[in-house]
């Protein structure tokens, strides 16, 4: 079986986590693609940081800090407090020393001309992380997020910075129209026989995905059935401001406003298949009656059991579609 989850940060980690885990213990084999959002990246102090992937990475090959949430265990932050007396960082960004070894390999790479599915290729064959990491598209397509009273300003800044707190009134990438597909991205979603959504973000880590051009027109070909998980639980976010970014594009932070949202494959959108959790049944019969076969089950994902049982609901709901 060829699994391909499309996403980006670390709710996607956490349940292609599961999904890795659950693989293994069925102990049938299958092949585990995830196409990573590329368009919360951006440049610091000469750097390419890319932090959909990097959570990714660490994570899969364990040596990210789960306490804290992103970044490597361990950390050190000795480069930054230098970067930060030079002014060549903002002082609301910080890096850690060992992240900042993965930005100065990165940056490197992409200066010898590499690809960003090259530079991604590069990094994962450190470790053994029993998945492969596509980025959605190899050309720059930085989100920049419109605001009601100023000049848009760069995702970063007002995810980190203003902790989503200025009034946003939309997102752009930057470059999208210029964007293709990547070629592994491409090939993952030709060959699946499973495309799962993962719980991330849906305006700003699995929204920027969807509007690389191919993208949709890939995922509206495809005879895999498309699952998504939803991120929000009983009208909240588990983790993060994803309530914010929803509110600036006008859609509810409910599970089944985000599924309207992405749409019935049948009606043209993106989904067959959607899972909410179980404090969430009411959403089940309206969206079944839109064509959206939607399924109420635990959707916390506190550890390896509960994440590879989520990876295992959407794998057995998937499996009754098309
Ligand atoms: P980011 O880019 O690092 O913010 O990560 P993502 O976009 O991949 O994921 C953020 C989303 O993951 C948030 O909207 C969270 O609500 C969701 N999330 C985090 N942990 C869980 C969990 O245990 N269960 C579910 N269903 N969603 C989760
Ligand atoms: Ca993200």
């Amino acid at each position: 079986m060829n699994y391909t989850v499309i996403g980006g940060g670390v709710g996607c980690a956490r349940f292609v986590k599961g999904l890795r885990e659950h693989v293994r213990r069925a102990g049938q084999g299958g092949r585990i693609d995830v196409v990573v959002n590329t368009a919360d990246d951006w440049w610091v102090s000469g750097l390419r940081i890319a932090p959909d992937h990097d959570s990714l990475l660490y994570a899969l090959a364990g040596v990210n800090d789960a306490e804290r949430g992103w970044g490597r265990a361990g950390e050190t932050e000795r480069v930054s407090a230098e970067l930060a007396v030079w002014g060549t960082a903002p002082d609301w960004f910080t890096l850690g020393d060992l992240d900042l070894g993965t930005h100065i390999a990165r940056t490197a790479w992409l200066r010898e001309g590499l690809s960003v599915s090259e530079v991604y290729r590069r990094l994962g064959a450190r470790w053994d992380l029993g998945v492969t990491l596509h980025p959605a598209t190899d050309s720059e397509i930085d989100t920049h997020v419109l605001l009601a009273d100023r000049d848009p300003v760069h995702f970063q800044e007002w995810w980190v910075r203003h902790r989503a707190q200025l009034p946003a009134t939309g997102f752009a990438q930057r470059g999208i129209e210029r964007a293709a597909i990547s070629p592994g991205a491409r090939d993952a979603v030709a060959r699946a026989d499973v495309v799962l959504i993962a719980p991330s973000n849906p305006v700003v880590s699995v929204g920027p995905v969807l509007a690389v051009p191919g993208m949709r027109q890939a995922l509206a070909g495809t005879p895999a059935p498309v699952v998504g998980v939803s991120g929000i639980i009983s009208g909240a976010v588990v983790r993060g401001m994803a309530d914010a970014c929803l509110a600036a594009i006008g859609v509810e932070t409910s599970a089944e406003a985000v599924a309207r949202h992405y749409g019935a494959r049948s009606a043209g959108g993106l989904l067959d298949g959607w899972l909410v959790d179980e404090s969430d049944g009411d959403a089940v019969a309206p969206l079944r009656d839109e064509g959206i076969a939607a399924r109420a089950v635990p959707l916390w994902m506190r550890d390896p059991d509960t994440s590879a049982r989520l990876a295992q609901d959407a794998l057995e709901l998937a499996s009754t579609l098309r």
